[in-house]
């Protein structure tokens, strides 16, 4: 999605991908095979390239510092993000609100948060995705196997309303001491189903809740000195504050509608930021919804169900990435525009489950 962005731009990029089928190998001419976990790798990879950027954050970080080119978001603000800890830390260095929270490293430290708070969430600090690594309440047999792979993150179960992302583009700031220039998007309402995203609903946010999300993550923005995308998922509590759950430093799941229902969208702002352009306006033109499309455990490809999907709503944008259908793993999204969410929300589950053969095979089905 972000080459498509750079070809729109005429920005010539390069790709460094672990395998040659990997979606962004499949569609650009010029792909190195490798890996940023090596730093080998990456310092090769960088002398061919005036800025380098990512869209996933496992990054090797001693590696990434010692790269020739310009790396955008820093080195610095990767390793903040690819530590639960230290990005908690940034938050709160930031003046920004979180959940209470706590390191742990032995049974009795999860035992101690779990008499203070009652239900837990447990966290592994590092390398955890989509839900992989959060264990909600687990059980003692759990946080004995979890201890193994510390450190971890604990803290009280959140009994927020509702879950919402915000996305802000940051330019670098001028030699001149000046501001950065920023561009930021309509939070969205996001919708979990065992911890990883399934829905994304636009312009559902009421001005007061958008304009406080909004200065959240425009202030961590500054304060973490973000060039590219910085992505902000937050909690919204019964009677109304915010807290920040999660960062990322990337084009992000929640900004994927911003291709469709945004003037500018969130690959080609990160873009344009990376490369010191000026960035393209955020407004949302229509309410919108955005669903994951996810592998199914019968081992289908929704790509064999693209006539049908393509046929149960004209107004859909079906996204696929061009990667093998495994349970549990993205492997596109659609995204429907329309005058009312509810509507937008009908027709874009209905063209994921056309893509799953069968309403019985989406993993992913609509839940009430
Ligand atoms: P990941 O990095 O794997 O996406 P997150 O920390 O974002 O992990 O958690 C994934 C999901 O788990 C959240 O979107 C939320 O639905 C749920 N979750 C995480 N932390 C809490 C919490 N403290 N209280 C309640 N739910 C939580």
């Amino acid at each position: 999605m972000m080459h498509q962005a750079a070809v729109s731009l005429g920005v010539p990029t390069r790709f460094l991908a672990e395998n040659s089928d990997d979606p962004a190998a499949q569609v650009s001419p010029d792909v190195t095979i490798g890996s940023a976990r090596s730093a080998n790798d990456l310092r090769n990879f960088g002398r061919s390239c005036a800025v380098m950027t990512f869209e996933h954050e496992v990054v090797d970080l001693d590696g990434i510092a010692t790269v020739d080119c310009l790396v955008r978001p820093s080195p610095a603000a990767l390793a903040v993000v690819a530590d639960k800890l230290s990005m908690r830390a940034a938050v709160a260095a930031a003046g920004a609100p979180g959940p209470p929270h706590v390191a742990a490293t032995s049974v009795e430290a999860i035992s101690a948060a779990r008499a203070d708070w009652g239900r837990i969430v447990v966290k592994l600090a590092r390398g955890g995705y989509d839900g992989r690594g959060v264990f909600i309440d687990p059980s003692d047999a759990v946080v004995a196997e979890l201890v193994t792979r510390s450190p971890l993150l604990v803290e009280p179960m959140v009994p927020f309303r509702r879950e919402l992302a915000v996305i802000v583009a940051r330019r670098p700031a001028p030699a001149d001491g000046g501001l950065a220039e920023v561009a930021v998007y309509d939070p969205v309402h996001t919708v979990q189903h065992d911890g990883q995203c399934a829905e994304v609903r636009a312009g559902e946010v009421d001005a007061a809740t958008a304009l406080a999300a909004q200065r959240i993550a425009t202030q961590l923005a500054e304060r973490l000195d973000i060039v590219g995308l910085l992505a902000v998922e937050l909690f919204q509590l019964d009677d109304g504050p915010l807290l920040v759950n999660e960062l990322a430093v990337r084009p992000h799941n929640t900004g994927h509608h911003t291709i469709d229902a945004c003037v500018t969208s969130q690959f080609e702002n990160h873009l344009r930021a990376v490369c010191d352009l000026p960035l393209g306006a955020t407004a949302l033109r229509s309410p919108a919804v955005m669903v994951n499309i996810v592998g199914n455990d019968n081992g289908d490809d929704p790509r064999d169900y693209l006539a049908p999907a393509l046929a149960a709503h004209r107004d859909a944008r079906i996204h696929l990435y061009g990667k093998h259908a495994r349970p549990q793993r993205k492997v596109g999204h659609v995204t429907v525009c329309a005058d009312s969410l509810d509507i937008a929300a009908e027709r874009a589950w209905q063209v994921v489950e056309a893509l799953h053969g069968s309403m019985d095979a989406a993993p992913n089905r609509r839940r009430q």
